[in-house]
């Protein structure tokens, strides 16, 4: 064992491991994604029983090995206890964390993906807007900083700057002319295509601040949901759960 780190990051994900022990995963501001051994963490009375739950933000007191860290502790700034007390909530918040697990690379940290789940798992909590909304905007918007970000400010076929409908098969937007041409053009209104620009080029701390009429969610949802499965080939156990509920 190397010397012991703090680290500021979200539990990812906390599963049970041998008799007594869990392994957690936490998305950290400095090293990306990291596994630890939380030794004992399912013994009644351990002081890492409460610290090891999944959406807790902190700062966490790790051993370096080396595969993986052992648990030391955590000071704990943010339970999310409003998302674990609402049932819908913590399958939108799993589902996060999930894409997020399946995404991020061990030992690369990205402070913009750690913001965009905290101020995700802060837009849950308040319930201003819809959590079907918050998850288009959190896939929409990780895709980009995962490296696949949508063609959305000028035609995906042409270059031409007014565009009118989505392509999945030009990974997105296209112009009125080459709507006519793609054969899977499917037609936006202007204010879908404004929330979709709207949402690549805003910093993540504006993301989570706009609500939108139904018809538009709609459309977003569509454009979203198409792209993402594009790009994400994974069944997220979250969603399934979450697909039961209603
Ligand atoms: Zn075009």
């Amino acid at each position: 064992m190397k010397e012991k780190v703090e680290l500021n990051g979200i539990i990812l994900g906390s599963y049970p491991v041998r008799d007594y022990d869990k392994r957690v995963v936490i998305l950290t501001k400095e090293r990306g994604k990291i596994t630890a051994f939380a030794n004992g963490a399912r013994k009644m009375n351990s002081s890492f029983s409460g610290i090891t739950e999944p959406f807790n933000y902190g700062t966490f007191s790790l051993y370096e090995g080396y595969d993986a860290y052992r648990f030391a502790g955590g000071d704990i700034n943010e339970y999310f206890q409003e998302v674990k007390n609402d049932i819908e909530a913590i399958c939108y918040g799993s589902y996060f964390c999930e894409i997020l697990e399946y995404l991020c690379v061990e030992g690369i940290g990205d402070a913009d993906v750690l913001n965009i789940l905290y101020l995700s798992l802060k837009a849950l909590e308040k319930k201003i807007i819809p959590n079907n909304l918050i998850r288009r905007i959190f896939e929409l918007k990780i895709l980009a900083l995962d490296g696949e970000m949508m063609a959305a400010f000028s035609c995906a076929k042409c270059g031409e700057t007014n565009v009118s409908a989505f392509a999945a098969s030009y990974n997105g937007l296209v112009c009125p002319e080459c709507e006519k041409y793609v054969a899977d053009a499917y037609p936006l209104q202007e204010s879908t295509v404004y929330t979709i620009q709207y949402i690549l080029s805003s910093p993540i701390n504006k993301l989570f601040s706009f609500n939108i009429k139904n018809d538009v969610f709609d459309e977003l949802d569509h454009v979203v949901g198409t792209y993402f499965a594009k790009h994400i080939s994974k069944n997220f156990k979250s969603l399934e759960i979450l697909s039961t509920l209603s």
